[in-house]
């Protein structure tokens, strides 16, 4: 029997044993196996390392959710005491652990309104697939099994299991898997960008919450359970819907009895300068809340959903059902390493005033990235505060409201190469870089993730010149 392998083995091992063994989250099937992995090996503050000893600001924070940024020796510690302490217990029924008791309180008193009660999952799909279901239990329980069906829109997302994956309407992740078609609903995005041609924003807002209403009125609002949403569509490409949209969308969902579940995984922990931006931001009191990533700054996976009391308490005490087991959960929920180093997060973001800082570094974040505009393949640039996107385009044609063409695309994969190639990471989606750095950024590196991308879109830009596919841009930048 052979010993088993040191994982600090050789890069070129390493990356073998990845192409033949490992299949990745949203990995390319026609090419599976092929080319080597990109292997991150080392990480501090802002920055990461590959193997090849490269270094790179790091503008995706992970993957939204790296908030205090890499190599944090408090939270290191929180996780190496709570490990050496009591590494692991079962969470079911009546067993609890300090740091998942104390969590939940912290979080509760964060949480806007009366959503008082967490339920921890071990992610944000989870967290999802787990609100879902909490909502069908309470219309079960106070009599309105017909309200099942669940509401979300096309380019939001909210995970990968089961669920959650039929409530994510990103068009390209519709793949040979199959979906739950038969009580999920996706209304329209709510995209200004690409809004249909002649619609002013205004009109556009109208419609999307008439749309709402007028779905729930065809479904029946007795059969509406919840509309699920991302205050800002995250993954999507930053989609900042129109100012009132999601007060609105609150109304519409109370005059009809619909849950509203905010899906806070990205916005949540401080990337809009509030632990939860819900209530600050927008303005609303969803009934139930979702978070993840953030929540530990990345370093343990963990999620939750804060639950409003009105429901717990409908469906609990002299209100549970006859067989009144709550059979919803995961061997990690409530996880006591993951919850230790949710609490020190916590601590941390307090202590040095994180929400403050990306409330205060995020305006100039979004300023300088609008100076990209100045380039013709820069066809918008959205965000808000620690979330941004830049939209690529091939030509100066107006958006299209079906999605972005292939060309265009195309634009935005050589505009992400090039920022790898000089030392950024950024997140390619379609036809835009996507950007969500860690909260503690700071001006200097602001303004280094700025001038990489001028430069990558220069670059880009010069290319098509070059190849003759600058089509009806001026070059000029
Ligand atoms: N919800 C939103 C808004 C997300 O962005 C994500 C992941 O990116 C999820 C849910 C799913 O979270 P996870 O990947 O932790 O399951």
């Amino acid at each position: 029997m052979s010993a088993v392998p040191d994982i600090a083995a050789c890069p070129a091992d390493l990356a073998r044993w990845d192409r033949r063994h490992v299949l990745h989250p949203w990995a390319d099937l026609a090419t599976l196996g092929e080319a080597d992995p990109f292997l991150v090996t080392g990480a501090q503050g802002c920055r990461v390392f590959d193997s090849r000893g490269r270094e790179y600001l790091d503008a995706i924070g992970g993957m939204w959710c790296m908030t205090l940024g890499h190599g944090r020796r408090e939270l290191i510690e929180a996780m190496q005491e709570q490990a050496s302490r009591m590494s692991y217990y079962s969470p079911f029924a009546s067993l609890a652990n300090a740091p998942a008791c104390t969590l939940a309180r912290e979080l509760a008193q964060l949480a806007p309104g009366d959503l008082q009660r967490v339920h921890f999952t071990t992610g944000g799909s989870t967290a999802v697939e787990s609100a879902i279901r909490i909502a069908h239990y309470y219309f079960r329980r106070i009599g309105q099994k017909a309200r099942r069906h669940v509401l979300s829109r096309v380019d939001a997302y909210h995970g990968s299991t089961y669920l959650a994956a039929s409530a994510s309407g990103k068009r390209r992740d519709r793949t040979c898997f199959d979906y739950e078609h038969s009580f999920v609903h996706l209304l329209s995005s709510p995209n200004p960008y690409r809004r249909p041609a002649g619609r002013s924003i205004r009109g556009f807002c109208d419609a999307l919450v008439q749309e709402l209403e007028d779905r729930i009125l065809a479904l029946g609002p007795e059969q509406v359970a919840c509309f699920l949403a991302e205050p800002i569509l995250a993954s999507g490409g930053v989609i900042v819907p129109p100012e009132g949209y999601v007060c609105r969308t609150r109304e519409i969902c109370a005059k009809y009895g619909v849950l509203y579940v905010c899906d806070e995984v990205v916005t949540g922990f401080g990337r809009l300068g509030h632990f939860f931006a819900s209530a600050p931001h927008f303005d609303i009191i969803p009934d139930m809340l979702v978070c993840a990533k953030g929540l530990t700054s990345g370093y343990q996976p963990l999620g939750a959903v804060l639950v409003s009391d009105r429901l717990v308490d409908a469906i609990s005490g002299r209100n549970a059902a006859p067989n009144s087991t709550f059979t919803n959960g995961f061997t990690y929920s409530g996880h006591p390493v993951a919850c230790a180093v949710a609490v020190r997060n916590i601590q941390i973001m307090r202590a040095e005033r994180i929400c403050e800082h990306v409330r205060a570094v995020g305006p100039y974040f979004m300023r300088r990235l609008r100076e990209l505009r100045r380039f013709a393949i820069v066809g918008e640039v959205r965000g808000d505060h620690l979330m941004a996107c830049i939209e690529l385009t091939a030509d100066d044609t107006a958006p299209d409201s079906t999605g972005p063409r292939d060309c265009d695309i195309a634009v935005a994969r050589r505009v992400d190469r090039y920022c790898e190639t000089l030392g950024l990471l950024v997140r390619p989606y379609e036809s835009m870089c996507i950007l969500s750095p860690p909260l503690i950024i700071g001006h200097a590196e602001i303004d280094r993730i700025c001038a990489i991308l001028a430069r990558a879109i220069e670059l880009t830009q010069r290319d098509l010149a070059l190849e003759g596919k600058l089509r009806g841009c001026d070059s000029s930048g």
